[in-house]
């Protein structure tokens, strides 16, 4: 069992930085939890405080039910996978794995087991005698993983641990610590800026920014239901399109008028949009919900293509109404050119709306496509 959670902890720094603020989060056992935001949001600091390497100014952590605010992190039962690794490099692989059970004074014959399940786990038994420079950086992080593995810890806490390798081994172990997750059924608390590493890897994600945290939830929750513009932005690429709309009525029914063009809302939504009549929102809508049509059709509109990027299986456009941008995800069933002007049907339905003084969702967050 290893429940962490975090009570209103906040983390103020000398100077009045308050960089962690009020964060509220329950990591369930075996869960594996992905702290994501943007750089300077906070996010290593709460995970630090996690691990005992901050001291929490404000709030409580408790691991299985236990405050352990005041409790020494070799105390705390955790393992630590940092961005640079932190291995020895005098020591061999398998000195590296050793050293922290040595220190606890662990029988030889059972770090000796320990080392070997563990580098058999990662593929690395080959390496226990070389030393750190004689690996290549995605060895070295599996050796750092494997560090952290034979202390069998109550839980694994990851800072940033693949922004070092190049991309496709960043893929490749992003596999691998997802597969190591399944196998070892442990509670790992994971943190990155990529949202791509958050939404393939987590069971849960912590949206944060400035501090603050956004949104949990499952991955796909987040994706369909934002609870406000910076999270339908910072999740999914390329990002969700927000294009300005005025809120009118007329003859009875909804419409969003973009300045170039007006779309009548799915029925759905009009509930909600009614108290905007009048005002400007946020029409968010994903690129990928947004398609191609050869000719106008209702609801559709015209856009004006600035750049072509062909992908093989699709293709993102670029593209200006006389006033905004955005981007369209589409198959490429048709040769695209830079200038011309071509019509885009959006799947309303899948449609997001914000608040353009708060940036919130308008509508209700219906969430939990997993529950
Ligand atoms: P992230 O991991 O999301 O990139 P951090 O948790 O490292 O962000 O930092 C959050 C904020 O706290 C940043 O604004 C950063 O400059 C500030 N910060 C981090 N460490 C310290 C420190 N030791 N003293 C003062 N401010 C700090």
């Amino acid at each position: 069992m290893a429940k962490v959670e975090l009570k209103g902890i906040s983390k103020v720094y000398e100077g009045n930085v308050r960089a962690v603020d009020d964060a509220n989060i329950v990591v369930e056992d075996k869960e594996f939890v992905v702290f994501v935001g943007p750089s300077g949001c906070g996010k290593s600091t709460t995970l630090r405080m996690v691990a005992g390497l901050e001291d929490i100014t404000e709030g409580e952590l408790l691991i299985d039910g236990e405050r352990m605010n005041d409790t020494p992190p070799k105390d705390r039962n955790i393992a630590m996978v940092f961005q640079n690794y932190a291995l020895y490099p005098h020591m061999t692989v398998y000195d590296n794995m050793a050293f922290g059970l040595r220190i606890k004074k662990v029988e030889k014959a059972e770090i000796d087991r320990r080392v070997h399940e563990a580098a058999r786990i990662l593929d690395i038994e080959k390496f226990l005698d070389r030393k750190p420079k004689a690996l290549s950086g995605g060895q070295r992080q599996r050796v750092a993983v494997g560090r952290a593995i034979v202390r069998n810890p109550k839980v694994f806490l990851f800072d940033e641990p693949l922004s070092n390798l190049d991309a496709k081994l960043r893929v490749q172990m992003r596999a691998e610590i997802s597969g190591l997750h399944h196998r070892l059924n442990a509670t790992m608390i994971y943190v990155t800026h990529d949202q791509v590493e958050a939404m393939t890897m987590a069971s849960k994600i912590v949206v944060m920014k400035d501090g603050k945290v956004q949104q949990i939830g499952a991955p796909l929750d987040l994706y369909a239901y934002p609870i406000n513009k910076f999270v339908a932005g910072f999740i999914g690429s390329p990002p969700m399109n927000f294009l300005a709309v005025k809120v009118s009525e007329s003859g009875g029914s909804i419409v969003l008028d973009e300045g170039s063009f007006t779309i009548k809302p799915d029925a759905s939504h009009v509930p909600d949009l009614k108290k905007y009549v009048g005002k400007e929102v946020f029409f968010g809508i994903r690129p990928e919900d947004l398609a191609y049509t050869q000719s106008p059709q209702p609801n559709s509109f015209p856009v004006k293509i600035t750049v072509v990027e062909p992908l093989g299986a699709d293709v993102h456009l670029w593209l200006n109404t006389p006033t905004q941008s955005l981007v369209a995800r589409t198959e490429p069933i048709y040769r695209f050119k830079i200038d011309e002007t071509i019509n885009l049907i959006p799947k309303l339905e899948k449609a997001r709306y914000f608040d353009k003084e708060t940036e919130l969702s308008i509508l209700p967050n219906k969430g939990a496509l997993s529950k």
